[in-house]
């Protein structure tokens, strides 16, 4: 029965990978206002229902905002996705085009099919569809839609800002970040829809060293150089120490039945001792152990002038990404003190706080997880902390319940293409992740 239903639905899984290929040609780089029009107008076109009963509202340059009005005034339902892109081109590896949508075996190749005009699509598709079929949700459902995300600018702090002066508390907010996924930890098999209930802080720190100078043939005492080195050497991945955030618990308790006898004890037995839980995927290194860890990369280097002179100044640029728990200002008074050198200066030049971790055994989180059951069956549902920043934590701010899932199927080599070469997203989960919307709005009621 469910074979023959997929096979039914075979043409509708293509016609959403056209539309979503329309839009990938139009390269929405952020801050280009004439890709950005161009593509709210080919949404225009390309869901006709939408915007004929949806209203709609420009925030600002680049960001849109959609509502549709429910039967009940009751705490609205907050979509969320952004149009814009990283660019891409040719010569960074791509097999393709970036920007030219092809389709070929059930596959849409091109910037932005994951990263986020895919999610985009899935959402708007959903909503055309229920109102084909004359539906109305039970409550306000908004669709946001931002121009800025890739350039961490401001468009989607400014539209929840308009929201909350409008006096709405979102009862669940929604926005790109986890997605269905294959063994989602190295000893865990299956598949996991991985929902992302908040997300670490992100803080760009510049050290600045100054050294004496001189000519190079009588070098005196540690110059600009020498220092940045050794300020670098003493910031080890160990600086800030793995602590596990209670999300992480919780996710260990949900995936322990799939990983077999072994695995199952050892996250049985990591869910109730944090402590050693922060060892061992701190031990891993890479992706577990960013999970419960602070992370500290140096980005950028630069000093010296010329080949035989003293540098009087060198510089280096750290990306540091925060658990729940540290701060901007935590993360720098450590960082100065692992430095520990009067002649290395810390300045903070960018810095988010990590965001609340929304609730996990309320009726939102429920209502994100039936809707993943009803589109992927198979996928366990299962909260994680984001590693990237999102718009999604300028809503975390102001609202409680924040959700990061886009309803797609990503491999490991999958999400390794976004922001990277060869970017692309298969047909029939674009399908699937149509029925999870459709599936989280009938819901609502
Ligand atoms: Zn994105």
């Amino acid at each position: 029965m469910r074979r023959y239903a997929q096979l039914m639905d075979e043409p509708d899984a293509l016609a959403i990978a056209a539309r979503l290929s329309q839009l990938i040609r139009i390269p929405t780089l952020s801050g280009d206002q004439e890709a950005f029009d161009r593509f709210v107008d080919a949404l225009r076109e390309l869901f006709p229902l939408v915007h004929a009963n949806l209203e709609s509202e420009r925030i600002g340059e680049r960001a849109q905002l959609y509502r549709w009005r429910g039967t009940s005034d009751r705490d609205p339902l907050i979509l969320m996705a952004h149009i814009d892109v990283v660019p891409a081109s040719t010569d960074e590896g791509w097999s393709r085009d970036p920007f030219s949508g092809a389709i070929v075996d059930g596959w849409v190749h091109g910037r932005g099919a994951l990263d986020d005009k895919g999610p985009l699509v899935v959402i708007l598709e959903a909503v055309e569809k229920l109102l084909s079929e004359g539906f109305r949700p039970a409550r306000d459902v908004y669709l946001s839609f931002g121009g800025d995300e890739e350039a961490l600018g401001g468009e989607a702090e400014n539209t929840a800002r308009v929201i909350a002066e409008r006096g709405i508390t979102p009862f669940l907010v929604l926005d790109e970040g986890g997605a269905v996924v294959d063994a989602p930890l190295p000893f865990v098999s299956g598949r996991a829809a991985m929902i992302g209930v908040g997300e670490k802080g992100v803080v760009t720190m510049r050290l600045e060293a100054v050294g004496d100078g001189g000519h190079a043939s009588a070098p005196n005492g540690p110059s600009a150089i020498d220092r940045i080195v050794r300020a670098l050497r003493r910031l080890s991945p160990a600086t800030f120490p793995p602590r596990t955030p209670r999300t992480i618990t919780r996710m260990l308790e949900i995936l322990r039945p799939r990983a077999g006898r072994a695995g199952g004890l050892a996250l049985g037995a990591m869910a109730r001792l944090p402590w050693l839980t922060g060892r061992i995927l701190g031990a891993l290194g890479g992706e577990p152990a960013a999970l419960v860890r602070t992370t500290i990369a140096a980005t950028r280097t630069a000093g010296g002038s010329a080949d035989n002179v003293l540098p009087p100044s060198a510089s280096a640029t750290l990306n540091l990404r925060l658990i729940p728990g540290d701060t901007v200002a935590s993360v720098r008074r450590r960082v100065e003190r692992r430095i520990a050198d009067a002649r290395v200066t810390v300045t903070v030049s960018e810095g988010a706080d990590p965001s609340p971790e929304s609730p996990i055994d309320g009726p939102e989180f429920a209502a994100v997880t039936a809707a993943v059951r009803e589109a992927y069956p198979d996928a366990l549902p299962t909260p994680y902390l984001m590693m990237q920043a999102s718009d999604a934590r300028f809503f975390h701010r102001r609202f409680p319940a924040v959700y990061r899932f886009a309803p797609l199927e990503m491999s490991r080599e999958q999400r390794s293409s976004v922001h990277g070469p060869d970017e692309r997203v298969e047909a029939s989960s674009l399908e699937r992740g149509r029925a999870f919307h459709t599936a989280l709005i009938r819901g609502l009621a």
